[in-house]
């Protein structure tokens, strides 16, 4: 009897599907060439080993295989990734109904597979495609678009199916632009570090300070950090970009102290630098090379970076906590996560996120609820809390009732630069 590791074996290579591709292209007739991903595999044969992986494989070809039916070609173009040649005249894509086809294929692949090694084991896929001959001609040109269908179905949330069109393709190219004059940023210093500081609401006075990234392009254009930090998260572009803050941050403590400025620095990390072994050494490094106290540097990390690389974010925070580094969550109450870290990780502060203070002290409303909620959680965990976005003086006054220790916002500050920061500072300790 066939097992459904003979079902892997048995499909083409990508060899053999580029040599399929071509003469399908030379009959001239419509149809798809659709790719389809299967995610997290390394974890899966972490977990359960190379055997079991390849059995779920098969299956998954197996699956592939019978959706595709008479009228489709299958190949297996990289270890867990499959692509398929669906002809136009095949019912299933009538109408150009592909994206229908995929969203079947879709449900198909991701009921629970049962193997001899694994049962009831669920997958994610991800599903690009591109149509011949309107989205490409060649044999080239099709596997490129569909690469990039599939690229941007890995990033998309909802439903991880994207058919290639020329706004898609637009779009990287101006990424791939960005990308490019990022990575000449940073090489050639066109980043800037602001500082916007941060209340102590009891003590009345400037305890604390973020540093906020400013990028001014060659051309004299700003460009928001919420536009090119995700752009260098997805290029690896952060890891160089990172490596200058903590430097620059450290040069400013060392700065800070010569001219009695007293604050602490928190810097912003994301996921990719958590999950980067170095990102620890480089911190030891730039403290020991500046002679910074650990103690003014702090870290902020979003809920997202904590569920999506909780074990590497507790090595790292474990380490921080050793180094006396104190650590804060951005963005808190957004990320939809658990709470139970808080109890796991070493946390020290929370930050409540901006959308939560806009509302709030302007009449008992939801938003009022949940800051006090997220006040008496903090208090009973020992965590300081941290208000983001106070813009009026209602606020501040809301904070100060219900006893939050730190408030941040445009009604104190924006972020400035380093030299307008140490003057404000300056005047603002002279007048309290
Ligand atoms: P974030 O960490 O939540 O930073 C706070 C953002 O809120 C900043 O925007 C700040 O200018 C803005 N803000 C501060 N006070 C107020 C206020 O009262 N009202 C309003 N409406 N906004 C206020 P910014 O500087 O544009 O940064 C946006 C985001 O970009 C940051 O959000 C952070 O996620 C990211 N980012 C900025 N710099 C860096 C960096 O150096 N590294 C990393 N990884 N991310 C950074
Ligand atoms: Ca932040
Ligand atoms: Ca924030």
């Amino acid at each position: 009897p066939q097992t459904s590791t003979d079902s892997l074996t048995q499909l083409p290579n990508r060899h053999y599907f580029t040599v399929q591709l071509r003469r399908t292209i030379a009959q001239k007739t419509p149809f798809y060439l659709i790719y389809v991903d299967v995610k997290g595999f390394k974890h899966i044969n972490n977990l359960h080993g190379y055997k079991a992986g390849d059995e779920i494989l098969g299956a998954v070809a197996a699956r592939l295989t019978k959706a595709v039916g008479e009228l489709g070609f299958v190949a297996r173009i990289a270890s867990n990734e499959f692509a398929l040649i669906l002809n136009i005249k095949n019912k299933a894509v009538a109408n150009d109904n592909a994206l229908i086809f995929a969203e079947a294929l879709q449900s198909t692949l991701r009921q629970p597979y049962d193997t001899s090694l694994v049962q009831g084991l669920t997958l994610d896929v991800c599903i690009g495609l591109v149509r011949y001959p309107e989205h490409a001609m060649s044999a080239d040109e099709l596997m490129r678009n569909c690469d990039l269908a599939l690229y941007y179905a890995k990033y998309r949330l909802d439903n991880a199916i994207c058919a290639f069109s020329d706004e898609l393709k637009r779009h990287s190219e101006e990424r791939y632009k960005l990308e490019e004059s990022l990575r000449r940023a940073i090489e050639n210093g066109e980043l800037e570090v602001y500082l916007q500081p941060i209340i102590d609401l009891k003590a009345n006075r400037v305890a604390k300070c973020e540093a906020l990234a400013r990028w001014q392009h060659a051309d004299g254009e700003f460009i928001s950090p919420e536009v090119f930090i995700p752009v260098a998260e997805q290029t690896g572009l952060i890891i160089p970009f990172g490596n200058w803050l903590i430097d620059e941050v450290c040069k400013i403590l060392q700065r800070f102290k010569q001219q009695a400025v007293d604050v602490r620095v928190a810097i912003n990390v994301s996921a990719r630098q958590v999950s980067d072994q170095d990102t620890i050494d480089y911190i030891i490094s730039s403290i020991e090379s500046y002679q910074v106290n650990p103690k003014q540097l702090s870290v902020e990390l979003t809920e997202s970076v904590l569920v999506h690389s909780y074990e590497s974010v507790s090595a790292l925070l474990v380490k921080l906590r050793q180094l006396g580094v104190i650590v804060s969550i951005d963005d808190f109450g957004t990320g939809f996560s658990s709470l139970s870290y808080l109890k796991h990780l070493s946390i020290d502060e929370l930050k409540v996120d901006k959308s939560f203070i806009q509302d709030v002290g302007i009449k008992n409303n939801e938003d009022s609820a949940i800051v006090l909620a997220i006040l008496g959680l903090a208090k009973s965990l020992n965590l300081q809390v941290i208000a983001e976005g106070v813009e009026t003086a209602d606020q501040h006054q809301f904070l100060i009732d219900n006893n939050c220790d730190c408030a941040q916002g445009f009604l104190y500050s924006k972020p400035m630069t380093v030299s307008d920061f140490s003057t404000w500072y300056k005047d603002y300790t002279s007048q309290s």
